[in-house]
């Protein structure tokens, strides 16, 4: 094994799809036994679709594939030379795993967090050996982004950031070192990014109108459909994370528009249903959320068949 994943959600299975294609063994874990054969099945998908589109061949699939595993139990993962933690944005889960894989992974392994906002300080306090630990922040989705935020903690040592630094190059990625700072660069600099956005949609304009204006501004995507694909859930979190991690600073203040999403369940993309509605191959259906569907009627269909 040359990397195990903690996590097998939207980020750990993209880490995971990369890993294996460029040569890895990976282990994958989650700690719900539904939730590990989706995320090796969204892999698998994700390979099929590389040999459709001619970006992979047959054999290359095959051997990607096999160089995947999936366990139920943390404690498989003790010989892992490299762990990455892609486990929920919560401070408790993410110390109650690291605490488990420093009790069980060797000395000298590394134990990497992909934390969107969680101090990698606060993070590595949990474990007995802090040093090992530091921030390897992926983006969304990690097949088509190559940047990955390195962020070493107050006690982590030079030698793991080194080597956190070395695998996203092995994984074809870009590593930028960040400071230990809440949000790290890029979700501090987004989140008036979404929270506007948000305050904007109470005030009465539509999200497809957001967006398509925002992707007129020349953004890759309007910060709703953003939303949809991080996951809104994952996204309430970042934001609570970096306002408390600021004192209940006003500008990152969370919107009670999250609140009553992620109440619903209406997490975007993975859910089917967010800002907007989703098909079964993940195709825009228009608006999933605010007065449009309230009437039902979708005012976001033209923009949305993008
Ligand atoms: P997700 O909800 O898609 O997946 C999280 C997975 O963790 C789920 O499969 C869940 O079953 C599993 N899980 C729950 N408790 C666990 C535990 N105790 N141990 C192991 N697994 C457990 O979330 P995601 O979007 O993949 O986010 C994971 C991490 O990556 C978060 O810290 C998030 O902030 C960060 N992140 C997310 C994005 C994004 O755009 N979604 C981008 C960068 C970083």
């Amino acid at each position: 094994m040359d990397l195990a994943i903690v996590g097998a959600g939207t980020m750990g299975a993209g880490v995971a799809q990369v890993a294996i294609t460029r040569g890895l063994a990976v282990t994958l874990y989650d700690a719900v036994p539904a939730a590990v054969e989706r995320g090796a099945q969204r892999v698998s998908e994700a390979l099929g679709r590389g040999v459709q589109r001619g970006r992979l061949s047959v054999a290359e699939h095959d051997a990607a594939l096999a160089r995947l595993s999936v366990t139920q139990s943390l404690d498989d993962l003790a010989a892992a030379p490299f762990a990455l933690e892609a486990a929920p944005e919560d401070l408790a889960i993410k110390r109650e795993v690291f605490a488990h894989l420093g009790r069980v992974c060797a000395p000298g392994a590394v134990l990497a967090s992909n934390t969107s906002s969680i101090p990698i300080t606060a993070i590595a306090a949990g474990t007995a050996h802090p040093g090992r630990v530091a921030g390897m922040h992926f983006f969304n989705p990690v097949p088509a982004l190559p940047l990955v935020e390195v962020i070493a903690g107050q006690l982590t040592d030079e030698a793991t950031v080194a080597a956190v630094i070395a695998m996203a190059r092995r994984l074809g990625k870009t590593p930028v070192r960040a400071k230990d700072t809440p949000g790290f660069i890029v979700n501090r600099v987004a989140r008036p990014y979404y929270g506007e956005a948000l305050r904007i949609l109470a005030e009465g304009t539509d999200v497809a109108i957001v967006d398509r204006v925002m992707r007129a501004a020349g953004f890759r995507m309007g910060p709703f459909e953003l939303m949809d694909l991080i996951g809104i859930d994952v996204n309430f979190a970042v934001t609570r994370s970096v306002y408390e991690a600021f004192f209940g600073e006003p500008r990152y203040r969370p919107h009670p528009i999250q609140a009553q999403m992620v109440a619903a369940g209406t997490l975007g993309r993975k859910t089917g249903r967010g800002f907007y509605r989703y098909d079964e191959a993940g195709h825009e259906q228009g608006e999933g959320q605010g007065r449009g569907q309230e009437q039902g009627q979708s005012k976001g269909d033209g923009d949305a068949q993008r």
